[in-house]
């Protein structure tokens, strides 16, 4: 029954060490990225809605995002625990995921937040950007992106670090060193893994 949130900026591994974390605390991972991703692709109703906000590099409207993530999280395989990737990002999520939970009388156990060097992150972006012949990725791009990141994930762990659930782990280094990091983070606060991660 562990209830983990991990918030992490893009290039740091952040979707392997979500789905790396998922099998080690047989929870589902849930990523609101992925959900939209999903709708757009199935040409749903909520799909074609997010479309517009997604397209334009906008955030998704907090009533439209914290209704996807209040349907997530009653469904069955939820009811046990759950990694949230990508959610809350707003202050207002923050306060609905609260209620949501207060409402099941559940917490979150702890906020992972993965952290790196900017220029180290920077770098890797480009080299991803250059091999997937993503010319627009530029450095100015990267860096804006990473400027927004790091203004809205603020607010995020402020509020979550005022509650002392935050771990911090650096995102740098090979991705099992990255999952025992977070690993060993976790079990210091009593959170222990219930599987075995898979060496990458
Ligand atoms: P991601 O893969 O997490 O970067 O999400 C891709 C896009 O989905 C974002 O750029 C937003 O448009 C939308 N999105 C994902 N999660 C949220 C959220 N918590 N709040 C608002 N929009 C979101």
């Amino acid at each position: 029954m562990t209830r983990l949130l991990l918030i992490g900026p893009p290039g740091a591994g952040k979707g392997t060490q979500a789905a790396r974390l998922a099998e080690a605390f047989d929870v589902p991972a849930v990523s609101t990225g992925d959900i939209f991703r999903a709708n757009l692709k199935n040409g749903t109703e909520l799909g074609l809605e997010a479309k517009k906000f997604m397209d334009a590099g906008e955030y998704v409207p907090d009533s439209l995002t914290n209704a996807i993530v209040h349907d997530r999280l009653q469904e069955v395989d939820a009811a046990g625990g759950f990694l949230l990737d990508g959610y809350p990002r707003t202050t207002e999520q923050v306060h609905e995921l609260d209620r949501l939970l207060l409402a099941d009388g559940t917490a979150l156990d702890a906020v992972v937040q993965i952290v790196a060097d900017t220029d180290e992150v920077v770098a890797r972006l480009l080299k991803r950007a250059a091999e997937q012949g993503r010319a627009d990725d530029t450095v100015e791009v990267i860096r804006h992106r990473m400027d927004i990141y790091e203004q809205q994930t603020a607010p995020l762990t402020e509020v979550y670090g005022s509650r002392g659930l935050v771990v911090t782990v650096d995102g740098l280094g090979p991705v099992d060193e990255v999952t025992d990091r977070i690993l060993v983070g976790l079990a210091a606060r009593g959170l222990h893994a219930v599987r075995p991660v898979e060496a990458s």
